[in-house]
């Protein structure tokens, strides 16, 4: 039956040196309970949906079973964090393999929460259902919204209780990703491994995600400024839209360029740069306005692994890569006030533009205005009643936002809709992302299905979307995330 389903694997990853996995397969579950299928996600990579819901694949989502061609394995990794160095590795979860899709991509399938693997410190190796149908709602918000993510094809129950505060029902989520590679992978190569071993990962990482430098003569260095590119756009596209990711530890920085591992992470309603959600993030490292900076940080740990690479000469490494480091802070700002004019409607680019945005995000902090909300507002061309568009400080800068838009060769109508382009109607709010989640504690999946729809399809400024776009109310503020491992 698994023949119709469309799995078509081939496992580079396993061609590695053994230093970077164990083979390692799934622990099996009591009696797995299939909850949400990505259906066009499954379409894209090849995989039948209705196929995907059956008995033989409900197995494989489960770990119970392990489909014709696989090769499951756990994959080492180190990585700082909180500014910690530690030896990781996939503690709950395990590659199943990598997926050939019809257009020949290769993605790997992971199932999370598969159970304990030689990297496994403490913990079961499991994961509880919300957390997991969390992982699921974020991410596919995130590629809704056009953000480089890992996807989520399906979340299974498997009929055991796990143990945390209290007893939860435990959930495996499969993981979509162009890879699993990170900047912790390069990290535990550095640390641990040889130098062949660390140039095999490099030009892996290299055939895998950058293969137009493959011959280049100066691969390593290309490949770092290729990393660091692709981070400024991402963590621009982050902040761009208020994402908090919570825990932006080096293991959960990807080489590819997709974020991944949504524990913590939160969208930001009132516009504050030092908003943080995370529970365990006391100290804000990672709030939402430190996440270039420690973008930046966690790039100099992938330079500082891939120092041998860049040179023969310790000294001269160091100073290819400081060079190179130096480029992020320009990089990511260039991709976000790019970003930020699309978001008021500019085409072109003014000298004073950067005061005019910035007086923008300052009255939002004075007025503790929704960033989601402001910005929607002013794509409507509605001022609703809030403080912010009350003020006087408002209406002045309204007045000169108004003038800079019409001093541009595009109509206002092509302003707007580069604006509704760029300004989501919608998020994920966190207080309806916990209603979805209890309900489906509550085997009510309603709620979340009706979620997951309105959130597909986030610059559709559709009148079904109104009932998701009110910031939570008071009583729930400070809202706070937990890892939920
Ligand atoms: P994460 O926060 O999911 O990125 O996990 C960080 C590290 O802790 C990784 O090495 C995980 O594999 C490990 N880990 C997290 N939760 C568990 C768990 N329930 N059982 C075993 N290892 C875990
Ligand atoms: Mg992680």
């Amino acid at each position: 039956m698994t023949k119709t389903t469309g799995w078509k694997f081939d496992n580079s990853y396993a061609r590695l040196p053994e230093t970077f996995y164990r083979l390692t397969n799934p622990t099996s579950v009591a009696s797995p309970k299939l909850i949400i299928v990505n259906d066009s996600l499954a379409t894209s990579l090849g995989l039948e949906p209705e196929e995907l819901k059956n008995e033989e694949n409900l197995s494989i989502l489960a770990g119970n079973s392990i489909p014709e061609g696989a090769s499951p394995l756990a994959q080492a990794y180190a990585g700082h964090q909180f500014g910690y160095f530690n030896m990781l590795g996939d503690g709950r979860a395990v590659l199943i393999g990598e997926q050939i899709t019809p257009s020949g991509e290769r993605v790997d399938l992971q199932l999370k929460g598969a159970g304990r693997t030689p990297y496994s410190r403490g913990g079961d190796g499991r994961a509880a259902i919300a957390p997991m149908l969390r992982e699921y709602i974020i991410s596919e918000a995130m590629h809704a919204l056009g953000i480089p993510t890992t996807r989520s094809l399906a979340v299974v129950t498997t009929g055991e209780k796990i143990q945390r505060e209290v007893l939860l029902p435990g959930a495996i989520l499969t993981r979509v990703a162009s890879s699993h590679l990170r900047v912790g992978t390069f990290q535990y190569a550095a640390q641990w491994g040889e130098k062949e071993e660390l140039q095999t990962l490099a030009d892996y990482a290299i055939e895998r995600h950058y293969p137009t430098i493959e011959k280049d003569d100066s691969r390593y260095l290309h490949l770092l400024k290729e990393v660091i590119k692709r981070q400024a756009s991402l963590i621009s596209k982050w902040q761009l839209v208020g994402f908090i990711h919570g825990v932006m530890n080096t293991d959960n920085m990807t080489i590819c360029g997709e974020t991944i591992d949504y524990g913590p992470c939160a969208f930001m309603d009132t516009y504050n740069p030092a908003t943080v959600f995370s529970s365990i993030d006391r100290d804000g490292r990672y709030a939402y306005g430190n996440q270039p900076p420690i973008a930046a940080w966690n790039l100099a740990r992938l330079a500082e692994s891939l120092l041998p690479l860049l040179h023969e000469d310790q000294d001269e490494a160091v100073k290819i890569a400081q060079n190179e480091i130096e480029q992020f802070q320009a990089l990511y700002k260039s991709n976000w006030l790019a970003g930020i004019r699309a978001k008021l409607g500019l085409f072109n680019e003014e000298v004073e533009d950067e005061t005019l945005i910035l007086q923008l995000l300052e009255l939002m902090q004075k007025y503790k205005a929704d960033y989601t909300n402001t910005f929607r507002s002013l794509t409507e061309g509605n001022q609703r009643d809030t403080s912010l568009f009350r003020s006087d400080e408002f209406s002045g800068w309204h007045e000169q936002w108004s003038e800079r838009r019409s001093r541009q060769e595009k109509t206002i109508e092509d302003s707007t809709e580069l604006m509704r382009k760029t300004n989501p109607s919608i998020i994920p709010r966190n207080h309806r992302v916990e209603e979805a989640l209890e309900a489906a504690e509550d085997g009510d999946f309603s709620v979340m299905e009706n979620l997951l729809k309105a959130i597909s399809n986030p610059y559709a400024y559709s009148s079904e979307q109104g009932q998701y776009c009110s910031p939570p109310p008071e009583s729930i503020i400070p809202y706070r995330t937990y890892c939920g491992t």
